[in-house]
């Protein structure tokens, strides 16, 4: 690795989409810092034996990402370490399905905490520093829910709407000083987010996606990675749909 390695942070890197995208970047042998919360480390130590049979020393560390303390806390080490972050990819999400009538004020709290107080969280932690960098690039992972809705996810679905409002105004606050932050909203991918969801209910997704089959992980991570190259650097406050034609 040489001093010019990238210094790529991305939360919710043990598994699923996070681990995907890590992985897509390894390629480029940057130095790769991943952010997750599972007590049970095996997940992320997966991840990172991956990561190191590609020659990346990867770090792994265990964040609660909807702490503003916490989030702090590391990005201050990171920052102290690298002088620098060039990518971060706000990828930790979860889901607490039910309909509203039925929503626990804790799960609306849970999901609006983890999916989008997350973002403000770390994007602050990073921006000051990508500002003096004049350069760096944020992709908030968002989701179709937030674009046209899904019953039994009111709550998702405003954490995911809330990251794209977010990601056009900071968008706006930073062009002028070389960042960008776009959004990368996949439809419905094989994860184990997904494999919780009954068969039937899988079943009737797949009928509403045009190319008639979920995605994979890597299928979001190529855009997500594209948008952190160079040659996504005039692209800034957009989302990218990958989601099979689900919608369009
Ligand atoms: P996943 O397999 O369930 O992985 C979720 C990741 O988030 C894990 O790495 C998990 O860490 C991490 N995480 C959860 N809570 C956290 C917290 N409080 N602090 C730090 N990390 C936390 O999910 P996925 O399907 O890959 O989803 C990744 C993102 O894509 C999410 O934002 C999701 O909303 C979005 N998305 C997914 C789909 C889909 O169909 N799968 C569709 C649209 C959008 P641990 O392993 O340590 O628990």
């Amino acid at each position: 690795m040489t001093d010019r390695a990238r210094v790529i942070v991305v939360t919710g890197g043990s598994r699923g989409i996070g681990r995907a995208v890590a992985l897509r970047f390894a390629q480029e042998k940057p130095r790769i810092i991943l952010l997750h919360y599972d007590p049970d480390e095996s997940a992320a130590d997966e991840t990172s034996a991956l990561l190191h049979e590609q020659g990346i020393e990867a770090e792994t560390h265990k964040v609660d990402v909807s702490s503003h303390k916490d989030v702090n806390g590391i990005f201050h080490d990171i920052i102290s370490r690298f002088e620098k972050v060039d990518v971060l990819v706000n990828n930790a999400g979860i889901t607490r399905d039910t309909l509203l009538m039925k929503m626990a004020e804790s799960d609306w709290d849970l999901v609006l905490n983890v999916n989008l107080k997350s973002v403000f969280n770390c994007t602050q932690a990073v921006i000051r520093t990508m500002i003096k960098q004049r350069s760096g690039a944020i992709v908030n992972i968002a989701s179709i829910t937030g674009q046209i809705g899904n019953p039994g996810q009111a709550n998702y679905a405003a954490s995911k709407a809330g990251i794209m409002g977010f990601t056009k105004t900071v968008a706006r606050e930073v062009a002028p000083r070389g960042v960008t932050i776009n959004c990368v909203a996949p439809g419905f991918i094989d994860t184990e987010m997904t494999a919780i969801l009954p068969e039937k209910i899988r079943e009737a997704l797949k009928g509403q996606i045009p190319m008639g089959k979920m995605g994979r992980p890597e299928d979001v991570a190529e855009a997500v990675c594209w948008l952190c190259s160079d040659g996504a650097s005039y692209i800034t406050g957009q989302t990218i749909h990958v989601n099979g034609g689900m919608y369009m």
